[in-house]
């Protein structure tokens, strides 16, 4: 004889799939957001050149390659004085 599995049983076990996966694909959006939206320091740093700036600058968050840094990575800047 093959064991019946309640119908309630086997809803709890979808319910609880889903929620486990609703939370996985949260955790993955979250991480993904995470890494296309790094923290904002106040100091951007031109990767291409190595040259820092700060929040003031006309070059901060436009240089073509470049990304949020700390204040003592890269080379300050010669207008804003990194
Ligand atoms: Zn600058």
């Amino acid at each position: 004889m093959s064991a019946r599995i309640p119908t309630a049983a086997m809803a709890f076990s979808w319910v609880l799939t889903a929620v486990l996966l609703l939370g996985l694909a949260l955790a993955i959006a979250q991480g993904v957001t995470m890494r296309l939206d790094p923290p904002e320091t106040g100091y951007w740093l031109n990767t291409a050149t190595g040259v820092r700036h700060t929040a003031d600058c006309v070059y901060y968050e436009r240089t073509k390659q470049g990304r949020p840094c700390e204040p003592d990575e890269g080379l300050a800047c010669g207008l804003c004085g990194g």
